[in-house]
């Protein structure tokens, strides 16, 4: 039992909106507890406790109960670091290298896109995250407002990452001046927002000059926004850096103020770079409070590297999970990236303890919120959001159960999914979508044949 309220009047007392039930609820809490026969109580957006199901249903007699059987209640899994509006090309150009698959079939297409085509490619990657029982997410994207609209209307959590680079006109603006007016506007439509909450996000270091990536961070610093930015991606990059401004990325981005304690860094691999350095980057890192986001799919397939978490760990960074855009992982499916991030540290250091089940599941849980700045998500506590999934334990693949954690980081596919929660709210249920009409999003989607097609 955690926190149950003893001296509070019962006059006082939170209402208990609904009781969720299952056969195992992984907290995720500090001593990482799983309760056989559990239950989470929650009430409007918020967990209100969480226990034994047993004593909560004396508790709660009046709430309206969820039971969900052979099925395991965890917290919603935290994407830290996509590009939504990418569902779009998502399979139209694989198995290159990041610079050629950018410049060659990436950045053509991209010049190409309207608001409404970004806002459906996000709604449909939503879908997939919902379904495979990811709660919010850290994007980074042009037209961001048109992201906004799509994250507004499916229920979901997001940090809004307001992607640019050194290159003007954009999609989003003319030049630097009328972005951030478009920044300053789309910071006010967040404020007023239960559920998302913005970022300026230069798309890296080598496509945003030194004078642009301050000015990101003075006005992330004006209107008390979040920042982040891909960084250390692969060993190209860090020649570059060396070559054009004498120092590795994350010494350099250190020299001009941009780790901070509200920073998210995207990658991070590190490639190529002497264990001496690496060690005093992860300090640096450390030291300012930053946090990583790791993408191991996208890593991978990009054939950029491997991230050094133990050094990170070693050196105390704070380090989330993402997936990166769907058209260099090319799935949204954190269950999927947990897998991956577990596998490729074991064979890269050939130790399988190199990345166990656990700390897997601690970087797409707690990690993520830290990878988002939100200390009320990743884990299910009383006064935490009510963002948590369910998967079932039936499929043949989940079964025995001896360890759940084994089983979901190990053994499941995602589509175990039977309940996402967002909010206090149901978006996805049973095999149904309560937040879409999905058959009719499906249909939308048709239309992009044409669009790509057009050029
Ligand atoms: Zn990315």
């Amino acid at each position: 039992m955690y926190n149950i309220p003893t001296s509070v009047p019962e006059s006082a007392l939170p209402v208990c909106n609904a009781l969720y039930t299952a056969d195992y609820v992984i907290t995720q809490n500090e001593g990482r507890d799983i309760i056989r026969k559990g239950a989470v109580a929650v009430s409007d957006d918020r967990i209100l406790c969480v226990g034994h199901t047993d004593i909560l249903e004396i508790l709660y007699p009046e709430a309206r109960r969820v039971d969900l059987g052979h099925a395991v209640l965890l917290p919603g899994l935290v994407n830290g670091h996509t590009h939504v509006p990418m569902s779009l090309l998502r399979g139209i150009s694989d198995d290159k290298k990041l610079m050629d698959w950018l410049t060659q079939d990436i950045f053509p297409r991209e010049s190409r896109l309207t608001p409404e085509l970004v806002e459906l490619g996000s709604r449909f990657s939503m879908a997939e995250m919902i379904r495979t029982g990811t709660t919010s997410f850290y994007d980074m994207y042009m037209l961001e407002d048109s992201v906004f609209n799509a994250a507004d209307a499916m229920g979901m959590r997001a940090v809004l990452g307001v992607s640019l680079t050194q290159f003007f006109p954009s999609l989003d603006a003319p030049d630097w001046d009328a972005l951030q007016d478009k920044i300053r506007a789309l910071a006010e439509r967040c404020r007023r927002h239960p559920r998302l909450r913005l970022a300026i996000t230069p798309h890296a270091p080598y496509t945003t000059h030194p004078g642009l990536l301050r000015d990101c961070r003075t006005l992330a610093d004006e209107l008390d926004v979040l920042f982040g930015m891909h960084l250390a991606e692969t060993a190209g990059e860090t020649e570059t850096c060396l070559k054009d401004f004498g120092m590795r990325p994350i010494p350099y981005c250190e020299s001009l103020g941009l780790l901070q304690p509200d920073t998210t860094f995207f990658h991070v691999v590190e490639a190529g770079i002497a264990p001496d350095h690496l060690r005093e980057d992860m300090e640096l890192l450390a030291e300012q409070r930053c946090a990583v986001v790791h993408n191991p799919g996208s890593n991978m397939k990009l054939a950029s590297g491997v991230a050094p978490l133990r050094a990170m760990e070693q050196a105390g960074v704070q380090t989330g999970l993402g997936t990166d855009g769907p058209s260099s992982n090319n799935a949204q499916n954190m269950v999927r990236e947990m897998y991956l991030a577990s596998l490729l540290q074991k064979v890269h250091n050939l130790d399988p303890q190199a990345c166990p089940a656990q700390r897997a599941l601690d970087m797409a849980t707690r990690g993520g919120s830290h990878a988002l700045h939100d200390p009320y998500i990743g884990t299910l506590e009383p006064g935490m959001r009510a963002d948590f999934i369910a998967l079932s334990l039936d499929s043949p693949n989940m079964q025995p159960v001896h360890n759940p954690v084994s089983n979901i980081v190990y053994a499941a596919t995602g589509m175990e999914t039977i309940l996402t929660v967002v909010n206090g709210r149901e978006l996805y249920r049973d095999g149904k979508f309560l937040c879409c009409d999905y058959d009719a999003l499906c249909e939308e989607l048709k239309g992009v044949y044409d669009w790509i097609q057009q050029g």
